[in-house]
């Protein structure tokens, strides 16, 4: 049996810590590091390294940026009457990608979960409540995922939310582009139907 080099060994445990990397994948790309340029290696390790001292979350949205306020919240084109809620970062990426959505964002970091010990203090609740009364957001749009604990932290926010100067809504469900309705599942079927939209 080859015993991997200390070195490369290393590397692939660090690499098979990542989510979703095996230890035959972090393998792979600990040989593919180590077969290419010394230039690039270092690159990367340069860029590992200064990601925690570059970036940090703005204090207003709680998106990881290298500024605070964030490029989006410090964006005077933007409009700041409507917040979008968001579980994570990602999703703030996934909505920005459409360039369907032009207010501002409000990442909570997390769902509620009371069997994982996650209150509303554990995630950025608190803070969304703050920012929804600061006397300038009229709406928040609350866009956690149609999961479990997305719908559970949905149906918190609206409660917690209720205010008459403030309009809440939530991302419209429907039957995705292109997909046959016999195939769908009956829960985004009847969804669907309950807030279907007008025609014409
Ligand atoms: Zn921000």
């Amino acid at each position: 049996m080859e015993i991997l080099p200390p070195a490369l060994e290393r590397l692939i445990n660090n690499l098979s810590a990542l989510p979703g990397i095996g230890s035959k994948t972090a393998t792979r790309l600990a040989l593919h590091i180590l077969r290419g340029q010394q230039g690039a290696a270092v690159e990367l390790a340069d860029s590992l390294s200064k990601l925690h001292e570059s970036i940090q979350l703005c204090s207003s949205c709680f998106a990881f940026s290298e500024t605070d306020p964030c490029s989006i919240c410090s964006d005077p084109g933007r409009n700041s009457e409507i917040l979008c809620v968001v579980e994570q970062p990602a999703d703030l990426l996934a909505i920005e990608t459409t360039k369907s959505f032009k207010g501002h964002y409000h990442i909570l970091h997390g769902t509620l979960s009371p069997v994982d010990g996650i209150g509303p203090d554990e995630i950025k609740i608190r803070e969304l409540v703050h920012r929804s009364n600061n006397g300038v957001v009229k709406e928040v749009l609350i866009a956690t995922s149609s999961t479990v604990p997305g719908e559970a932290t949905a149906s918190y926010l609206i409660d917690t939310l209720k205010n008459p100067g403030l309009r809440v809504t939530r991302l419209a469900y429907g039957i995705p582009m292109g997909m046959d309705i016999k195939y769908a599942d009956k829960h985004t079927l009847a969804r669907a139907i309950l807030r279907r939209d007008k025609a014409v």
